[in-house]
């Protein structure tokens, strides 16, 4: 394996946290050339002196400040960048291989993309970047030679259960030949057999209090109402060329299989592991070879079963507002991401019912796809059009409030 620079992009996160463990098992072979934050500056403090990095980036003047101040070591310090910009300029800084994208929403597509189109190994977290411009981003990816791995565990384990062709990650234009399928998993998430009647009285901290994963708040509501799944639809359809007739959804609550390919033949692949994210994030790192992740043994006789069933589309309607989405356009997918991002946001403030979010997205939608859209070929138009759904969204959620 070739030494690898590694920019992780979101790295106080929950993915960013998972990435640097890994990483620092494998001091002979990858080293961190660049971390960031859009808060906890302490905590990148920590990480910058741990790893080494060259360079941070951060959000603000304010945030360089307390960078600085956090620096209380006689190392020298990193050099600091600041601003969206440098999030993009730094994913493709020539000094860097690889580019872990784990900035969460529809923030982290400018600097994915950047990485893409610098023809970098991209190991891709951020769903909310191929949801808002799959296209676009593929495109980047196959035009300059980029490499793209999925970190998402169900997308991982789909990667892994596809035949082995030596372009598998140079962004396919058309199925894998032979797979007739894609089954991604799903856990069901916190509220998976709650009485409908108790759902409008969930609070967010019932909501992020997820069976299996530990994640992110934001994604972890995601979870919650299945919009995450939804997403992850959208994401499978745009990684694996797949049309959306041939993408299902299982339930399957232990969440020890993270998805799988069924082929012509009648076989069914699936990926087993533990529900630990530092398997997929090794898998992107150490692709095609193997590296060890931290992550133990699955004890199969321990768990003893494995259940699957068919999900609720009244217990989650957000998983039918994405696939809707997903045979509307691509202004209705870009649609659906903002409007879950500002309706997340305010429920995790308090602001709105947790059976309010499906309403939002649905009423945002509806003004949306009423409206002609752009062609959407360009990063300029996603973004005004994301733009535009999050004020709609945000004017909804003070309605509700
Ligand atoms: P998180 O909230 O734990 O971390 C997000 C990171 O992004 C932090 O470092 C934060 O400082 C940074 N960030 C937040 N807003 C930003 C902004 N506007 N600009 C720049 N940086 C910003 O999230 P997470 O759970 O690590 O998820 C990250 C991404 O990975 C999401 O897109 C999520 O859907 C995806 N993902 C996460 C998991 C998981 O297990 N956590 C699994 C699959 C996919
Ligand atoms: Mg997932």
């Amino acid at each position: 394996m070739t030494h690898q620079h590694v920019c992780v992009l979101g790295s106080t996160g929950s993915i960013g946290e998972n990435t640097l463990d890994v990483i620092a098992r494998h001091p002979e072979t990858i080293s961190i050339y660049a971390l960031s934050a859009h808060s906890r500056i302490e905590r990148l403090a920590e990480q910058a002196q741990a790893t080494r990095a060259k360079v941070v980036i951060v959000p603000t003047e304010a945030a360089r400040a307390q960078f600085e101040h956090a620096w209380t070591v006689a190392q020298p310090r990193p050099e600091i960048r600041v601003g969206a910009q440098a999030l993009a300029d730094t994913a493709a800084d020539a000094a860097v291989t690889t580019v872990m994208a784990a900035i969460v929403g529809a923030a982290g597509l400018p600097s994915a993309l950047a990485a893409a189109k610098a023809g970098k190994r991209v190991l891709l977290a951020n769903k909310e970047a191929l949801v808002a411009a799959g296209g676009l981003f593929m495109r980047a990816v196959r035009d300059n030679g980029a490499e793209l791995l999925p970190i998402d565990s169900e997308h991982n384990a789909i990667f892994q259960c596809l035949p082995h062709t030596h372009d598998r990650a140079k962004a396919p234009t058309q199925p894998a030949k032979g797979v007739r399928r894609l089954l991604l998993t799903a856990s069901g998430g916190p509220f998976r057999t709650t009485a409908l009647h108790l759902l409008p009285g969930v609070t967010p901290d019932q909501a992020c209090a997820h069976p299996n994963w530990s994640m992110g708040r934001k994604i972890s509501v995601d979870s919650a109402t299945m919009l995450n799944k939804g997403l992850e639809v959208i994401e499978a359809h745009w990684l694996f060329a797949m049309p959306v007739n041939r993408i299902q959804v299982v339930i399957h609550p232990q969440s020890m299989v993270h998805s799988m390919v069924e082929y012509e033949d009648g076989s069914i692949l699936a990926q087993l592991g533990q529900p630990d994210m530092r398997t997929p994030i090794a898998y992107g790192l150490g692709f095609p070879e193997r590296i060890d992740s931290g992550v133990g043994l699955l004890a199969l006789t321990a768990l003893g079963r494995l259940d699957f069933e068919e999900p609720n589309l009244e217990r989650f309607p957000c998983l039918k507002l994405s696939f809707d989405a997903l045979k509307t356009s691509q202004a209705a997918c870009v649609a659906l991401n903002a409007a879950n991002e500002i309706a997340v946001d305010c429920f995790l403030k308090q602001q709105i019912r947790y059976t309010e979010i499906a309403c939002i997205i649905e009423d945002s939608l509806n003004r949306i796809t009423g409206m002609p859209t752009p062609g959407l070929d360009s990063l300029d138009e996603v973004l005004a059009l994301d733009a535009h759904t999050r004020s709609i969204a945000a004017e909804l959620c003070l309605l509700k409030g």
